[in-house]
């Protein structure tokens, strides 16, 4: 295996010649600890350069943006929980309206997605929600939290819902998803997240009430129309005590690496160990492309000037920012 230097082993003086400024991120949160996890090289390129890969089309990403949308959708629904079914809808509609990416059609949609298609999909989500709704007293759509525990761990980030399960009184995050890749094993990568101990965590320091456990909530669409059983699905996970303790010592040792790697290796890439394991995983590695070029020669600065930005990630911003200083 041939492990190639990032950008160069001459560290410093080349990040210099690639207009590079490696910085240490103000804080890290799930997204930043799983992508270390995953390859330290990908966490120091994306969070400590601060690149980017531009969309190929700046418009144009269908699966962020549809995914926004429902998220916009969802929250104006559950905003308006106060007035009737009909202002409920009105105000869903006006949200999914306004968020619409209006280039995702079925043209140009694998998924064949379109607004008519979203709006079927929200009235479907509504009539299945709405008889089980009274199971749950809605507590805060779309939590900001900036937390510090007793150990001295730091967490940002934003859930979508907090909400009390009328049965047992005890509080629950929900959080929405969609996807176009259910399977048997979608579930998994979510029980085993940084993000989803993450949040209960964060909850149960900001209430005083113990909060175990989290919802997810997920819309389901493929280029064919499902019956509602097979276009909805929700599954709750608990984090007890000692899992939660358990996450805590885990994030705290991940932090300290990452850390001890800033301190040492703040200005040398080539430190920061690459998993060529991972590269397609999800889809090839957009960052593939600055590692398999030649570290000396000039393509690799091309690719850098024409095919990346930098954008700065700071989860401690109120709906977490992109920068680009
Ligand atoms: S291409 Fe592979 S080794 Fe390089 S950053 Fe991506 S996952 Fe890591």
């Amino acid at each position: 295996m041939t492990d190639l230097p990032v950008v160069s082993v001459k560290g410093q003086e080349l990040l210099t010649q690639f207009g590079l400024t490696p910085k240490a991120p103000p804080v890290i949160d799930a997204s930043m600890l799983s992508t270390f996890m995953d390859c330290p090289s990908k966490f120091y390129l994306r969070y400590v350069l601060g690149l980017r890969p531009r969309r190929k089309d700046p418009s144009k990403d269908g699966n962020l943006d549809w995914g926004t949308c429902w998220h916009e959708t969802m929250f104006a629904f559950m905003e308006a929980r106060e007035g009737m079914l009909k202002e409920r809808m009105v105000a869903g509609l006006q949200a999914l309206e306004e968020h619409y990416p209006t280039y995702l059609t079925p043209d140009v949609d694998k998924m064949k997605r379109s607004k008519d298609r979203m709006i079927q999909q929200f009235f479907g989500y509504a009539k299945q929600w709405i008889p089980k709704e009274g199971n749950y007293e809605i507590l805060r759509n779309e939590q900001y939290f900036d937390v510090l525990g007793e150990s001295g761990l730091r967490w940002c980030g934003r859930m979508d819902s907090l909400r009390r399960v009328i049965r047992n009184g005890k509080i629950r995050v929900w959080d929405y998803k969609s996807t176009k890749a259910m399977g048997p094993t979608y579930f998994d990568q979510f029980e085993v997240s940084f993000q989803f101990p993450g949040y209960v965590w964060a909850t149960s320091q900001m209430m005083t009430d113990d909060v175990y456990e989290i919802t997810v909530d997920v819309m389901y669409t493929i280029s064919k129309d499902l019956p509602p059983e097979k276009t909805y699905f929700e599954r709750t996970f608990r984090y007890d005590a000692a899992r939660l303790v358990e996450w805590e010592s885990n994030v705290h040792m991940t932090v300290d690496r990452i850390l001890g790697m800033l301190d040492k290796y703040l200005y040398q890439p080539e430190m920061w160990a690459k998993n060529w394991g991972d590269c397609t995983r999800y889809g090839k590695c957009r960052f593939f492309v600055v590692h398999s070029l030649n570290p000396r020669g000039q393509g690799r600065l091309l690719e850098l000037r024409d095919n990346f930005e930098v954008s700065r990630w700071d989860p401690s911003a109120v709906a977490g920012e992109e920068t680009d200083q």
